[in-house]
């Protein structure tokens, strides 16, 4: 069941507030305002409302032929930039919408991010729904959820996909619990069922070793996370045009119970993991923790990024936002060099799409070799110092 007062109906007559037992609803700005923590949907505010203004939904086995349209992509921004990720959603949502015979639009949250809708609707929304507030200056997750599920219940698009970063991961469950609706988290391919109508959810089953396509036939809206590089990014056309229709929401519904008191950038030598055209990922192969400059000073000379396999952020060598892989993070860049890394699928699904795999395991059987372009067989204690010294012999 979900509960929403229409702005245009609702007169702040404060009935409602008198008529609820929980005291789930308060008067802002001359309209009802229904705090969803409080409420139990028990609908004891519905009848008093003389405007009705206020209308409880009880689900239904399907939704209603529709009710529901449009896809929507969740633009994630961070200081004010659009992520990578969103033009890559919109890339894909473009080709659902296509087959669906729908539209295309992007959810822009923040403070001072007006300036940035151009650029989405550039990348392919017909729409771009934008909440600008200083409230949602920084992530947070409860008036970024708020605010979310507030403009999905109002608007009613039939499918929702966000970047199955850490933003998107902790943002979009909150916001499925608020909608009671499903969510397939991790997707690694999107597609339609042509008969049905519904949105195909494909992602990696038990441990990566099968692929399971999900579907939500019954809720809505369908909604997916999906992870960075493993979709094209839609191409700008500067000529494209589109609308910007902004919204507001109540001071009160953007309230956080948590106050950001600072935010600590990670330092780094190298450049970011998701973003690099060079990676370079360290293995259990270079057998002690101290061996992982060998690493850095390779990815250095390149001007790329560290990787590493699972094995060694589990044992502590490396922190976690270095991992590769199915719990780590998926990477598609132009080169990716594989050291002392053995090539287990759960670290395969998340570098086997890079353009140029370069692999270095002294084990000529090791599987890494099956997905590599280039392989060297060889000790990676010995390899990589002889690769960084003839890269700065010809790069420097
Ligand atoms: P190992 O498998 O121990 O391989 C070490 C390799 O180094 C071997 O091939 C060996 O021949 C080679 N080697 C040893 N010495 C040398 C030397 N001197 N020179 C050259 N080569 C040498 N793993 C990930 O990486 N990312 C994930 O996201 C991930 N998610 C997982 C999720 C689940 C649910 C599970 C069950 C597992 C996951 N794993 C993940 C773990 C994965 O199964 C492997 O255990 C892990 O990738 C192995 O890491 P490794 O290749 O560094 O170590």
């Amino acid at each position: 069941m979900s509960i929403e007062v229409i702005a245009d109906k609702c007169v702040g007559c404060e009935l409602c507030v008198q008529a609820c037992p929980y005291g789930a609803i308060g008067i802002a700005d001359k309209l009802a305002v229904i705090d969803l923590d409080k409420c139990t949907l028990c609908g004891a505010c519905v009848e008093p409302c003389q405007f009705e203004a206020i209308i409880l939904r009880k689900h239904r086995e399907e939704p209603l032929a529709g009710e529901y349209s449009g896809i929507w992509v969740f633009a994630e921004q961070r200081k004010g930039v659009i992520q990578g990720v969103t033009y890559e959603l919109l890339g894909e949502g473009r080709k659902l919408a296509e087959k669906l015979g729908t539209e295309l639009d992007a959810v822009l949250l923040g403070s001072n991010v007006e300036g940035e809708a151009g650029k989405l609707i550039a990348h392919g929304a017909d729409k771009v729904y934008l909440i600008d507030s200083p409230q949602l200056a920084y992530y947070q997750d409860d008036p970024y959820a708020n605010a979310l599920s507030s403009l999905i219940e109002e608007c009613r698009p039939e499918i929702v996909l966000t970047g199955a970063t850490s933003i998107g991961r902790s943002l979009i469950p909150r916001v499925a619990v608020k909608l009671n609706t499903g969510l397939t988290a991790d997707c690694t391919a999107l597609d339609i069922d042509e008969e049905k109508k519904i949105l195909l959810q494909t992602r990696p089953a038990f441990g990566g070793n099968i692929m399971a396509t999900i579907v939500c036939p019954r809720n809505r809206p369908q909604m997916a996370t999906v992870r960075h590089k493993v979709m094209e990014k839609a191409s700008p056309r500067k000529e494209r045009k589109g609308e910007v229709i902004r919204k507001k929401y109540s001071v009160e519904r953007l309230n956080s119970r948590t106050k950001v008191l600072d935010l600590v950038e990670e330092v780094s030598k190298t450049v970011n993991l998701a973003e690099a055209d060079i990676i370079v990922s360290g293995g259990r192969g270079l057998q002690d923790p101290k061996n992982f400059k060998l690493i850095e000073e390779l990815a250095l000379v390149l001007g790329g990024a560290v990787g590493a396999s699972r094995a060694t952020v589990d044992a502590g060598w490396i922190p976690y936002s270095h991992q590769v892989g199915q719990t780590g993070k998926t990477v598609k860049p132009k080169v990716y060099v594989a050291c002392g890394i053995s090539g287990a699928i759960q670290h395969l699904v998340g570098m086997q799409t890079s353009e140029v795999i370069i692999a270095i395991n002294k084990d000529p059987e090791a599987a890494i070799f099956k997905v590599a372009t280039y392989g060297i067989i060889g000790d990676v204690l010995q390899v990589v110092p002889a690769l960084t010294a003839k890269f700065k012999e010809i790069l420097q």
